[in-house]
């Protein structure tokens, strides 16, 4: 039995807290971060122009590798994240020795009434 801070009994053992330390994969990126949950925290990386990237855990080798945008922008709202030549990113791998992880900057979806009137149109048949 443990005593929450906010008064209230906890049967069974206090909970352990165990601090994760995180940094940036990036050699000159200076970020990092604790937290006390497995959450991965995110930072706008100053070696990615900005771009909004996971942190990774101190100790684990790891490379962030930018993916270029191949397809035509056109009318769609993309997220403003350029690499340092200024071609557009869709997205950041993470690669790590037993994987990756992929941080996508989806495009914003939009429509017309025309194409939610059409779209209704075609689901009545
Ligand atoms: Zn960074």
């Amino acid at each position: 039995m443990t005593d929450h801070p906010l008064g209230v009994r906890i049967p069974g053992p206090a909970p352990q807290l165990i601090a994760i330390r995180w940094e940036c994969a990036n050699r000159h990126c200076t970020s990092w971060a604790v937290t006390y949950d497995p959450k991965i925290p995110y930072h706008p990386c100053r070696e990615m122009e900005g771009a909004f990237i996971p942190l990774v855990r101190v100790g684990v080798r790891a490379e962030h590798r930018t993916v270029e945008r191949p397809d035509n922008v056109g009318r769609d709202l993309v997220q403003d994240v350029t690499d340092r030549r200024g071609r557009l990113v869709m997205a950041v791998e993470t690669h790590r020795d037993d994987g990756y992880d992929t941080t996508v900057y989806a495009p914003t979806a939009t429509a017309t009434r025309d194409d939610t009137d059409q779209a209704r149109e075609r689901a009545d048949g």
